[in-house]
């Protein structure tokens, strides 16, 4: 008898065809003799729906009473699969969040688990029930309710694998398994068996919008082994784990396009110590998130200035502007440039760390597609290139080929 969880997505509950559907399956797995923990999202466009009632009334609502909203998504959910398997003779109790035993910190919306006491889950699988839990959501030590993030019931499933020692444990979603790249735009993407958890995150990151990258870090700091795999059909997923000695012989495991950057160019920055700082401090104050920089070659002799680029997410260049044209008269830059016609484009792979030219190989691609590149960064395990959006997805295909096809 094996204890598994299994965690079934908003489009995998999407109405009540999808949650019978759910039910059909948890069954399966049930008169095998499993133990199973059931762990579901609100059923998809429920949670943006309520965000959308909210923001009718207050443009920024109060986040105690946001958390106590959208955590009914789930609620709604873990009910009506409990009924549907009752329906099916299928004992099954629901349980939520703070019911689990799920306590977090007090940061609502966005809540860190502090810690799991699983006693109710534990009484109700004795008892012989499947027990459904609801998730994205907890509670503080003061019984307060709050959510973990949008996209957080992936984070509770996998919490809860690794407070139960579960033998597996299962994210159900509406695609089947990670890919080498987005199937949508490389026709020659295919499924792969297995990733590391390293690769898994920097191809979330990257907008391989499969899981949580909360839920991933989670489920490498704990060593929590699962897979990805479709809730429409029975192909075996992908199972993310610990990077393997194998997992090295595969060069490049993905490739990704990310359209979402936008590039900023701060022209004539002065040359001294101290500018990098206060440019890069100023927009962490604002919250906006920088990902590649890349700072040229000084020019000028007596008063020596640089020009600096960076990237940051699309809906940030408005707000960005407006703090670059605060500091511009006190750090003395000439013209800021924002640039939305980019795309990043990156690969990724653990074989990267031991296989050497694959940088060299990818600019050779590249060149090869006529595709200028005008920033370049990488990491062990990473190559990314800003490129010019116009030629972004014939490139991605061309990389992607090169090395995975
Ligand atoms: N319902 C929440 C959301 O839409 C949590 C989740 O689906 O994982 O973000
Ligand atoms: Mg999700």
């Amino acid at each position: 008898m094996a204890l598994i969880v299994q965690k079934f997505g908003g489009s995998s509950v999407a109405d009540i065809d999808r949650i019978r559907n759910v039910a059909n399956r948890v069954a399966e797995y049930r008169h095998r003799g499993d133990q199973v923990v059931v762990v579901v999202s609100a059923m998809k466009g429920v949670t943006d729906n309520l965000i959308d009632m909210a923001k009718a009334l207050m443009p920024v609502p109060n986040e105690r009473e946001m958390d106590m909203l959208l955590s009914t998504g789930e609620q709604t959910t873990i009910a009506l699969l409990a009924i549907a398997l009752q329906s099916m003779d299928i004992p099954a109790a629901s349980l939520t969040g703070a019911q689990a035993g799920i306590v977090t910190d007090g940061v609502h919306s966005k809540a860190k688990i502090r810690n799991i006491t699983p006693k109710k889950i534990h009484a109700l699988l004795d008892a012989g029930n499947v027990t459904i839990v609801a998730g994205f959501q907890g509670e503080t030590s003061e019984g307060h309710i709050t959510t973990l993030g949008r996209g957080g019931s992936d984070l509770t499933a996998i919490a809860l694998a690794s407070a139960l020692k579960a033998d597996l444990c299962q994210i159900y979603t509406d695609v089947d398994g990670v890919y080498t790249s987005d199937p949508r735009l490389v026709p020659t993407a295919t499924k792969l068996d297995e990733i590391s958890y390293d690769e898994m995150l920097e191809l979330a990151s990257l907008g391989a919008k499969v899981m949580q990258s909360r839920s991933v870090e989670f489920a490498k700091k704990f060593g929590v082994i699962f897979e990805v795999r479709s809730s429409l059909n029975d192909n075996p997923g992908t199972l993310v784990k610990e990077e393997t000695q194998s997992m090295e012989d595969v060069v490049i495991r993905g490739v990704s396009l990310d359209k979402n950057q936008a590039k900023v160019t701060l022209v004539g920055v002065p040359d001294k110590p101290g500018m990098a700082a206060r440019v890069f401090q100023q927009l962490a104050d604002s919250a906006i998130n920088v990902d590649m920089i890349v700072q040229n070659v000084s020019h000028g002799s007596n008063t020596p200035a640089t020009d600096l680029s960076f990237t940051i997410d699309k809906p940030d260049v408005a707000k960005a502007q407006g703090v670059i044209n605060d500091m511009r008269g006190d750090i003395g830059f000439g013209e800021a440039l924002a640039d939305e016609a980019i795309g990043k484009l990156s690969i990724v792979g653990v074989g990267m760390r031991s296989h050497s030219g694959i940088a060299a190989k990818v600019f050779e691609v590249l060149a090869a597609a006529g595709v200028n590149i005008q920033m370049i960064s990488t990491s062990e395990i990473k190559i990314s290139v800003v490129i010019g959006i116009d030629k972004a997805e014939e490139a991605t295909r061309a990389v992607h080929d090169a090395f995975l096809s």
